[in-house]
């Protein structure tokens, strides 16, 4: 099944809420998310889905999934072919969640779900984006806290749509949301972008980010790198255009130079020295035209990628999308 086309839409009302959970090897995390996500979308809402996309997982995810949905007839389950990452395992989400509203949390309970009643009370009072606001970092590493202020300094700076401080994956989005991120079918995904792209009524909401339940962070640095770039490049087109600049200031410079090598020559004859400035200046500039092609590289990359439109995942499984009217019937007795 290609993931491209496949969107699942019940009419309106049959489905209120579908809490969408990406998870890549998070076995340990699951029955403790139910036994907190549960009695919380049983007390703010009338009717709710949970739609789990295991991003390739390769431990027991799938088989715990398997079980759990046996017995909890709102649990459906995407599972992709393989990892694609976080960013598209929510898009995977997005495209097959029937609810009005979908929420979107991570599935080690560093989101507290308690507080996806305070946004669904934001939805009912007409707001289509509400985003959990992380008030802290304590719980990253000091170095990936440094990188991460880093990053949102450049992007403020630098990108072309502001983000909100602090506002990450952990949200509420109205179905009109839902809809137009589903439009959006780009690979290099940098959603924190995305959601403060398509704009509609929004608003934040605080919360204290809880440390990880089980297991460790899925982003090394490497990936946390390739990350923030295509944050960066999705959202600005400066770092291509700065060239023109640089290369106008440079090349003054130059013509600087020569007109003062030329009037050096005519009042104090022809002198042989000169070689370092020659060597400090080829490599110089040798350098700032590799790292040009380097940014022209990285954008024509990310175009090559765009152009090859292959589908932004491929589905291997997908269960437990029962009907809304089933989902009324008591739930199985265990033996
Ligand atoms: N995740 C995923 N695919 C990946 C990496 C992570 O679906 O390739 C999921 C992961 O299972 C978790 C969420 O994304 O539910 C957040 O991941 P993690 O906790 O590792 O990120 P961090 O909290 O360190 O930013
Ligand atoms: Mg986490």
């Amino acid at each position: 099944m290609v993931g491209s086309t496949e969107h699942s839409e019940t009419k309106p009302g049959l489905i209120e809420l579908s809490v969408i959970v990406p998870v890549f090897n998070e076995a340990e995390n699951l029955r403790p998310l139910l036994s907190r996500l549960v009695p919380i979308l049983e007390t703010c809402s009338k009717s709710h889905e949970i739609v789990f996309v295991d991003d390739g997982s390769h431990d027991e995810t799938l088989d715990v999934l398997h079980e759990m949905r046996d017995v909890e007839p709102i649990i459906a389950i995407v599972s992709l072919s393989r990892n694609f990452g976080k960013e598209i395992a929510i898009a995977a989400g997005l495209d097959h969640a029937r609810g009005d509203a979908c929420v979107i949390i991570d599935a080690d309970l560093q989101h507290p779900p308690e507080l996806i009643g305070t946004f669904v009370e934001y939805w009912r009072q007409g707001y289509k984006n509400v985003y959990g606001q992380r008030i802290d970092r304590t719980v990253d590493s000091p170095m990936r806290r440094l990188l991460t202020r880093r990053f949102y300094k450049l992007f403020a700076r630098f990108g072309e749509t502001q983000l909100p401080e602090g506002a990450g994956d952990f949200r509420l989005l109205d179905a009109q949301a839902v809809r137009a991120l589903r439009q959006m079918r780009e690979h290099a995904r940098f959603s924190k972008g995305l959601y403060a792209w398509i704009g509609f009524k929004s608003i934040g909401v605080p919360f204290h980010v809880e440390e990880r339940a089980f297991g460790v962070s899925k982003f090394s640095y490497r990936k946390l790198t390739r990350f923030a770039l295509d944050g960066l490049m999705s959202f600005s087109t400066l770092p291509l255009q700065v060239w023109i600049y640089l290369g106008t200031l440079i090349s003054l410079m130059a013509l600087g130079t020569a007109v003062y090598f030329v009037a050096e020559t005519l009042i104090m004859g022809v002198r042989v020295p000169g070689y370092a400035s020659l060597i400090v200046s080829i490599t110089f500039f040798a350098g700032v035209q590799l790292l040009s092609l380097g940014i022209l590289g990285e954008y024509i990359g990310r175009i090559f990628t765009e152009v090859k439109k292959r589908p932004l995942y491929l589905v291997q499984e997908v269960s437990g999308f029962r009907s809304p009217a089933a989902d009324s019937v008591p739930k199985k007795e265990s033996p």
